[in-house]
């Protein structure tokens, strides 16, 4: 039974032989006082029923399987991506045990981020002693040239106040005056991963700019800012690099985490790679004006902007899909004065023939799919322009705001304007809605794997496979170095959307002298 070192298979195969298989069977039997196989699947198929979705949706007082993480994750993202900037969170040990191996499980990288441990007697006293200690030990263990601090639920449940502990931690010399230390409160029984994003970059923003304001003129360095919110496709900071540069635009990326969470293996380990330098953000407000990628994520960002930097903010989307990337292109171009340059109305014209290529594959395929807010909005769109139908649309995060905008763009078209629009929802709800109104596809993160699973065992003809676009993806190695945005992106994602539908489709006809007349060489 145990292992044998000339041939050591992992926890599949080695499960599956009969000395395991008996093994679990008796202790199935023996201890777990489980039911019957027959009322398990006389309840499993309750689960799958309408009336069952009606109770579902009528629950109140329980998540399950929330679709969303905690907003000190998104904080934690927000400062990686800026130069020689260390993650501090203050708060439980666990919850950034979890933010780290969310971000490991995902990126497949080691992440730096610290927490000073607040444990019982600081959830009594308060936290402050463990601020000291922790700014302390970790400029010293670290030697980042920027801490930015967010907080998790434990310090916010107790109101620690951050602004105060850090300045007493500088006054009473556990770390020096001038060392940069922007936070941000980010508590999360409110909000979301994104709320956490916007709330860390405000704090930032605010720390490097509110105060030194007097010198800034809005154009003055020439600029365009591009503020992504909370991105975990690594390939999108890349292509707004490219697009940028191909149309000799000076811009700003502020926030770039696509070096650190994708460091070489040359034998160095860097805790620092990259990163947007804090100098950037200080003559941020020097710039033209500031665009936001995910403008319906970023609302307290684009406050400060507008009413600190006054800038004037253009009412642009997510440059997700062929329209909307018109729309970012076209917006750069008016506001940089630079025309849009033949590389970039090439790569447009490539995305149309790849269109034009996959539309009768795509056509009339229905989806269900969930994630944030912005991302959403942009797969939507592009959806409709592909000619797919989509029947479900959860964001456990959205707003109201957000779903008037989504109800407006799903009445663009035919194939979306009978969607349904879910807010504050969670993936068992997303369960109820695919048993009982069938999609073609899924289109989500990992999680929805369960479902695609429970899909399956109620009969082949209701599996719903779930095609990953999204965050976290931790059973697929290497989609998050991908692109979603961009002409470029949308490449990406047509390619992903068509080739799972080729994928079913063999899957569908490969019984041999069944369906195997539709098995072709060609599609
Ligand atoms: S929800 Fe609160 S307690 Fe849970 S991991 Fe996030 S910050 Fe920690």
């Amino acid at each position: 039974m145990s292992q044998s070192v000339e041939d050591i298979k992992p926890g599949y195969p080695l499960f599956g032989q009969p000395e395991y298989q008996d093994m679990i069977a008796r202790k199935r039997e023996m201890f777990e006082e489980g039911h019957d196989a027959e009322k398990v699947k006389e309840v499993f198929e309750w689960t799958t029923s309408e009336e069952y979705k009606e109770l579902n949706f009528a629950r109140k007082s329980l998540t399950i399987n929330p679709a969303k993480a905690c907003q000190p994750l998104g904080s934690v993202l927000c400062a990686l991506g800026f130069e020689n900037t260390l993650p501090y969170v203050h708060g439980s040990q666990g919850c950034v045990a979890y933010f780290r191996t969310y971000f490991n499980r995902h990126f497949k990288e080691p992440v730096a981020c610290v927490s000073d441990s607040m444990t019982e007697d600081a959830a009594v006293f308060g936290g402050q002693k463990n601020m000291f200690d922790g700014l302390q030990n970790s400029l010293a263990l670290y030697k980042p040239e920027v801490i930015m601090v967010s907080t998790t639920c434990m310090a916010e449940v107790i109101g620690d106040d951050l602004n105060a502990f850090i300045g007493n931690a500088k006054k009473e010399g556990y770390i020096p005056e001038d060392l940069p230390t922007p936070f941000a409160h980010t508590p999360s029984f409110v909000g979301s991963h994104v709320t956490g994003w916007d709330n860390m970059f405000e704090g930032a923003a605010r720390y490097f700019t509110l105060n030194y304001m007097e010198d800034k003129e809005v154009g003055s360095n020439g600029k365009i800012n591009l503020v992504p919110g909370f991105e975990t496709y690594l390939g999108n900071y890349r292509v707004m690099h490219r697009m940028m540069q191909e149309m000799g635009v000076d811009y700003s990326l502020l926030c770039d985490p696509s070096e650190v969470l994708d460091t070489p293996a040359d034998g160095e380990y860097r805790m620092y790679a990259g990163g947007t330098p804090i100098a950037e953000m200080k003559d941020a407000p020097n710039a033209k004006t500031t665009i936001l990628l995910q403008p319906d994520q970023l609302v307290k960002t684009k406050k400060f902007i507008t009413n600190t930097w006054k800038h004037d903010v253009p009412a642009t989307n997510i440059p997700m899909g062929l329209d909307w990337t018109d729309e970012f292109l076209m917006t750069i171009s008016e506001i940089s004065g630079k025309e849009i340059p033949e590389s970039l109305a090439k790569e447009r014209g490539r995305l149309v023939d790849m269109m034009t290529d996959s539309h009768t594959w795509l056509h009339g395929v229905s989806f269900s799919i969930y994630g944030d807010p912005d991302y959403l909005l942009g797969l939507t769109k592009f959806l409709q322009e592909l000619g797919c139908e989509v029947k479900h649309i959860l964001a456990n995060n959205g707003n109201k705001r957000w779903r008037k905008k989504m109800e407006a763009l799903i009445a663009e078209a035919p194939g979306t304007a009978g969607a349904e629009i879910h807010i504050g929802k969670d993936l068992w709800h997303f369960r109820s809605l695919v048993f009982t109104n069938k999609p073609d596809f899924m289109i989500g993160n990992s999680y929805a794997k369960f479902i695609q699973r429970d899909t399956k065992a109620k009969g082949e003809e209701f599996e719903v496979p779930l095609i990953r676009l999204g965050f976290p993806i931790f059973d697929r190695h290497h989609l998050h170095r991908n692109t979603t945005l961009g002409y470029e992106g949308g490449m990406y994602m047509l390619t992903t959307l068509v080739n799972s539908v080729l994928e079913k489709l063999d899957d569908d006809t490969r019984k041999m002298g069944k369906t195997d007349y539709g098995y072709d060489l060609v599609r």
